[in-house]
């Protein structure tokens, strides 16, 4: 089989929809915390296992010896080390045939204080030390982390930014999960990370500009201090923990941590990545 976990989020979704139409769905199965998410899946024909990554009790038996296994990294920062663990530790008593796991682009080159970092790193250590046939899949910025919030980007006239002229090769969730496919159903990934980002980098210059001119209205980059970026937003009401983590984000892209590189996305995937523009345009017709 070709198990798939974190089966109910926004790119698990799109990976069992992409597996759907390639393999029977006999052949798949979703792994959720909560059955009732996966219910059209199981409609389907998927079967759906229940299992979470904070109950190790929980993860055996949900993997069987020979399948191929897509780790989507949980979405609990601070609290993945040990998840991860669990999961890893469960795919290997199982004798799993490929283990492959949604890290971070460049993930062991990034800084150590880039906080999101951290987890991707231990859990690439632990995925390698497991004995299991392994793939990274080094996951670059999504496009729809910034598209998700045109709505207030609209209502403001400001991207607000601690970026500097940091650059982000984004691609499309779609994207990153038809990779995830493409290694799942295909043969010689064994042992190999891919870092995957989009084909072209922007900056929130950039970004304020093309919102600007396919939405006709006044939108501007307002860049920031990291002092600034965190005050407004604590202002804007966000809990301590997340402004900080948005703040290091920026960082970390300040220092090119998300920009371009080498293009391993539009080769395993066949095709150029989804442009920026086109995801904007997307989310404004959305
Ligand atoms: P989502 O938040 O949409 O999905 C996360 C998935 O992980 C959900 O299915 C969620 O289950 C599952 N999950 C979380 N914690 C547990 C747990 N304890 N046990 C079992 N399942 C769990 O994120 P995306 O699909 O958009 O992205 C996938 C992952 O990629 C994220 O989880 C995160 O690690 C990473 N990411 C990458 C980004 C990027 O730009 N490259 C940006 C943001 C995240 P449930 O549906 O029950 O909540």
């Amino acid at each position: 089989s070709i198990v798939v976990t974190g089966a109910s989020g926004r790119l698990g979704r799109l990976v069992v929809e992409g597996l759907l139409a390639r393999v029977p769905a006999a052949e798949i199965v979703a792994v959720v915390r909560d059955r009732a998410k996966a219910a059209e899946f199981a409609a389907r024909g998927v079967e759906v296992r229940v299992a979470d990554y904070s109950a190790p009790d929980s993860l055996s038996g949900v993997f069987g010896r020979g399948d191929r296994v897509l780790l989507i990294s949980g979405s609990e920062v601070g609290r993945r080390i040990g998840q991860h663990r669990a999961v890893v530790d469960a795919a290997a008593a199982a004798g799993v045939s490929l283990l492959a796991y949604t890290s971070l682009l460049g993930a062991p080159a990034t800084p150590e204080d880039f906080i999101l970092a951290e987890e991707h790193k231990a859990t690439e250590a632990m995925v390698r030390d497991s004995g299991l046939p392994y793939v990274l899949l080094r996951n670059g910025w999504y496009h729809e982390n910034h598209t998700a919030q045109l709505d207030q980007v609209l209502a403001s006239g400001a991207v607000v930014s601690s970026a500097g002229d940091g650059r982000i090769a984004s691609a499309s969730r779609a994207d990153y999960a038809d990779a995830a496919v493409a290694v799942l159903t295909g043969e010689g990934h064994a042992g190999r990370a891919y870092e995957l980002s989009g084909d072209e980098d922007w900056d929130f210059a950039e970004f304020a500009a093309e919102v600007a001119r396919q939405s006709g209205r006044e939108v501007a980059l307002r860049p920031v201090t990291p002092e600034e970026h965190r005050a407004a937003l604590l202002g804007a009401e966000l809990p301590e923990p997340v402004a900080d983590l948005m703040v290091n984000i920026d960082s970390a892209v300040a220092r090119g941590v998300l920009a371009r590189r080498e293009n391993d996305l539009a080769r395993l995937i066949g095709r150029p990545t989804t442009p920026l523009a086109e995801a904007i345009g997307t989310a404004l017709k959305g």
